[in-house]
């Protein structure tokens, strides 16, 4: 009789674990039965007059005055990073997968020393195997507590790299950025904002005097994900909420992955409003999604959110 309650209580604890764990052992999952490597690259697409080839796989376009989105169009996930330039130094947001060095490319169009900052630590963001002179990540206490010093080893469901055959890479930091801090690239300054909720150690950058906002993977245009490892829809609410009441509402977005070409992906302020009504509406139930796992809830003509069904849903 006894053996019958440590079974039921260990089969509860194993369900638990399951339950509590599903988002990771779905990634791992994947990981396992998918090829582990890198897409086959896209074909090479009409991109417009805005922007130009470097070679035969990043794209270049000047968004802003001293300001340039790299385009990987040819990468299944289309990622852009950009390279914001001050008078004395300048930052890359963002660096893609790796499968091309994007540094030369950042190289290429500045002589100023480049800063590398990750939007967050998923492998089409790092870089991967690229080395980078500086090195600089959001100061939040986990990530502080658990570097050695000042090296970082991204861990395996914040990288998610096993899906394409990435190695997380380790870095040694250089600066550890407080959240709101203001950084100085010489007569030209970022706000860094933490925005979770694709990830929680998601951040963006806020040009104040151009009005630009790079926003990573938390807002680009397509279909937003918010049901990974590090997700949190009551993050991605609260984001939404923190970034209405501090940005104008003449901001332009430059968001991480585009939905199709030409140009980089941008959004507008009245993109980010829709974000937030939709995110209520889905907390309320009065948003309806669509499909099983992840479920795919409506924003607008340019955007969606791919979330876990509402009973999954982390709200608070
Ligand atoms: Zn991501």
């Amino acid at each position: 009789m006894r053996y019958r309650w440590i079974v039921l209580v260990l089969l509860i604890s194993l369900f638990a674990l399951v339950f509590a764990e599903r988002r990771v052992l779905l990634v791992n999952w994947l990981a396992a039965t998918g090829s582990g490597e890198p897409p086959p690259l896209l074909a090479k697409g009409d991109e417009g007059p805005v922007a130009r080839w470097h070679d035969d796989y990043f794209t270049i376009q000047e968004v802003a005055p001293r300001t340039f989105a790299i385009g990987e169009p040819r990468y299944a996930q289309q990622n852009f990073s950009y390279l914001i330039v001050g008078d004395s130094r300048a930052l890359l947001f963002d660096a893609g997968p790796g499968i091309r060095n994007i540094r030369r490319v950042a190289e290429s169009l500045t002589e100023k020393p480049i800063v590398f900052l990750p939007s967050h630590f998923h492998y089409d963001h790092v870089g991967n195997s690229i080395s980078f002179k500086e090195v600089a990540v959001v100061d939040l206490p986990y990530l502080r507590a658990r570097a050695e010093g000042n090296r970082l080893t991204l861990g395996r469901s914040e990288h998610l790299g096993a899906l394409e055959g990435f190695t997380a890479p380790t870095w040694e930091i250089d600066h550890w950025l407080p959240v709101g801090a203001s950084i100085d690239l010489g007569h030209r300054s970022l706000m860094l904002l933490h925005t979770p909720g694709h990830t929680y150690d998601s951040v963006s950058l806020w040009d104040e005097e151009n009005g630009l906002v790079f926003s990573g993977d938390y807002l680009y245009p397509g279909e937003l994900y918010a049901f990974l490892p590090n997700s949190r829809m009551g993050d991605y609410l609260a984001t939404s909420e923190s970034l209405l009441s501090l940005l104008p509402d003449n901001v332009t977005f430059f968001g991480a992955h585009r939905a199709e070409p030409p140009g980089a992906p941008t959004l507008t302020s009245a993109d980010l409003d829709d974000l937030n009504k939709s995110l209520n509406g889905i907390k309320d139930g009065s948003v309806k999604g669509e499909g099983s796992y992840p479920r795919l809830f409506p924003v607008n003509d340019r955007l969606a959110i791919l979330a876990e069904p509402r009973w999954l849903q982390d709200w608070d």
